[in-house]
């Protein structure tokens, strides 16, 4: 399936900080609509839709729509404004970086810190902190006070670019999950499904998994896979063993990380899956870090039977994130089919 590059586009530029999801929620709602046969949106703001199946079991499918952020603490006396992470950003990544307060009006900013040129040697040599930088508007206190609070979010600015056969910009972790989410959707119309099938964009991951787990304990799923981003490190000065994934070499089918164990039957059943229709695949052994994964896994009722399709990322919480066409189409495929063919295991323990 060709990627559809305007939509990825969109999905990836509309911001939304942890807690904040309300403009990328629209956006799902909007193209999902028509492709499933009930809507929900539940208390702490996850959308849950479901597409019904012939038998009486349930799969839950989530992927996070939030993205990294931050938010406003204090516009000290000069109009620089001061912020708290949502998330978990590496500071030295922000050096330099635009981006937006959305308070009563998107105001832009830039992360400012001090130039090289004034820092004394040992000030060159140690790695910035969170508390160094500051976000410039370029507005008097006085008038910045008219358009922003404490409390408003702050998102990274970055439009996705095509660059040889990879796509890459800010907050692909994780929309680019759900881009695969929407395009398995609209891949699933038409076709009649096993089990029913909870598709959740959920809220708050990058804070902790929060709205999965009350998605997961409201539908209770017998069967669930997490979709998110996942390290590809197949860089320079790597090592074999630290490179978790390697973009283009197909989508990743989750082993381990650092707040799931992936079900065996999950990862021999998604094997299968993947060798029966010659999707390519690689396999995720992942230090640390956890995904929704862990969520679905133990927060339903008694637990599920869950495991992950995961896309290889490299730059992952940097503003330039980027994955593989080849990996997402595969993704796509191998998410479609499992969904389509999930009565087809023997899912006793053996
Ligand atoms: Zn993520």
């Amino acid at each position: 399936m060709a990627i559809d590059f305007e939509l990825l586009k969109r999905t990836t530029e509309i911001p939304g900080a942890p807690g904040y999801e309300a403009k990328i929620r629209k956006f799902i709602l909007d193209y999902i609509g028509d492709k499933v046969d009930e809507v929900k949106i539940d208390p702490m703001g996850s959308i849950i839709a479901l597409r019904k199946g012939t038998e009486n079991k349930k799969v839950m499918v989530a992927a996070h729509m939030d993205e990294i952020g931050f938010i406003v603490n204090h516009i000290d006396s000069d109009g620089f404004v001061r912020f708290q992470p949502l998330g978990g950003f590496d500071p030295k990544t922000l050096t330099s970086q635009r981006v937006m307060i959305h308070g009563r009006e998107d105001v832009l900013g830039v992360m400012g810190s001090k130039p090289i040129h004034i820092m004394k040697p040992e000030e060159r040599k140690k790695s910035p902190e969170l508390q160094d930088y500051f976000i410039d508007t370029g507005i008097s206190k006085e008038e910045l006070e008219e358009l922003i609070k404490p409390g408003d979010t702050i998102t990274r600015v970055g439009d996705l670019i095509r660059i040889g056969q990879c796509f890459n910009g800010k907050s692909l972790d994780n929309r680019i999950s759900v881009y695969v989410l929407m395009e398995t959707l609209k891949n699933l119309e038409g076709e009649s499904l096993p089990y029913d099938l909870y598709a959740v964009f959920s809220v708050q991951e990058e804070v902790g998994l929060r709205g999965a787990r009350t998605a997961a304990s409201r539908i209770n799923p017998d069967f669930g896979f997490g979709l998110d981003t996942t390290i590809a490190y197949d860089l320079p000065g790597a090592q074999g063993h630290e490179m978790v994934t390697k973009l283009g070499k197909g989508t990743a089918i989750k082993i381990i990380d650092g707040t799931a164990i992936a079900d065996y039957r999950m990862v021999e059943f998604l094997k299968e899956v993947a060798e029966k229709h010659n999707i390519k695949w690689q396999a995720e052994i992942l230090p640390a870090g956890g995904t929704d994964t862990a969520a679905i896994q133990q927060y339903g009722r008694g637990g599920s039977i869950t495991g992950a399709i995961s896309i290889p990322t490299r730059y992952l919480h940097q503003t330039i994130e980027m994955v593989n066409e080849v990996d997402v189409d595969n993704s796509i495929e191998l998410l479609t089919k499992a969904i389509l063919q999930l009565d087809q295991f023997d899912w006793t323990h053996h």
